[in-house]
């Protein structure tokens, strides 16, 4: 049995139940994916336009396709129409605009809201006194439907440490959850790689993000 399709089975048999596995696939080639695909983890997360085109032309309606990666507003156009939901969203700019181009396709755009959970100033996502409020004026748009939070949590020579900011942005998700905002779905909670995965799970994730435990070390 070929290494990814074991590391895939290993993996699914040990998630519990409810909780969904994205396939971090940067970097990874279409026959690479097709492998994951095979062993029943049909959900791919790409991060670069350019990538994502080449393997979403090759494999195509087999698996379901996040956008995971952070985006640039001149790929909005193009990252719209080929992906089955954004998990990066985090100003209400972007925002309207993939509003604006989902309704160009006749779609309503699945998204998740990127919480920067570790408050760090060079890296993505709202900050998490910031998201009740991007969430309300998303609520409006009517191509887009928030569907829940993502987050990646800061960087740390030990990830343990990232259970107090997956465990944040669950109670995040629940109040959110509580306010019933309407159009809004709250039932998606992306969190965790693969070092963390685990963790993230035990504090409530819904949704997991695993690159190099399926598909082993890659270049960047
Ligand atoms: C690469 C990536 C992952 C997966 O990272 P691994 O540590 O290889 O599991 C998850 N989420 C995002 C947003 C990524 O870019």
């Amino acid at each position: 049995m070929g290494e990814i399709r074991e590391n895939c089975l290993k993996i699914l048999s040990e998630i519990p139940p409810g909780v969904t596995v994205v396939a971090a696939a940067k970097s990874k080639s279409a026959q690479e994916i097709r492998e994951v695909v095979d062993a029943g983890i049909t959900f791919i997360g790409e991060n670069y336009l350019q990538e994502s085109q080449v393997v979403i032309g090759a494999i195509g309606d087999r698996a379901v396709w996040h956008f995971i990666g952070h985006i640039q507003k001149n790929k909005a156009r193009q990252i719209v129409p080929l992906f089955d939901m954004i998990q990066t969203v985090d100003t209400f700019a972007l925002a309207a605009l993939i509003d604006q181009l989902a309704g160009k396709h006749g779609k309503v755009m699945p998204v998740l809201v990127e919480v920067n959970s570790g408050r760090e100033e060079a890296k993505h996502g709202a900050m998490p006194e910031a998201v009740a409020d991007l969430v309300r004026q998303m609520s409006v748009l009517e191509n887009l439907r928030v569907q829940g939070l993502m987050t990646m949590g800061p960087f740390l020579d030990d990830f343990t440490g990232l259970r107090p900011f997956f465990r944040e942005t669950k109670a995040l998700f629940e109040e959110l959850r509580a306010l019933n905002i309407p159009n809004v779905r709250m039932e998606t909670l992306s969190m965790g790689m693969s070092d963390s995965y685990c963790i993230a799970i035990e504090e409530g994730a819904t949704m997991v993000r695993i690159g190099t435990k399926i598909f082993g070390e890659r270049s960047y």
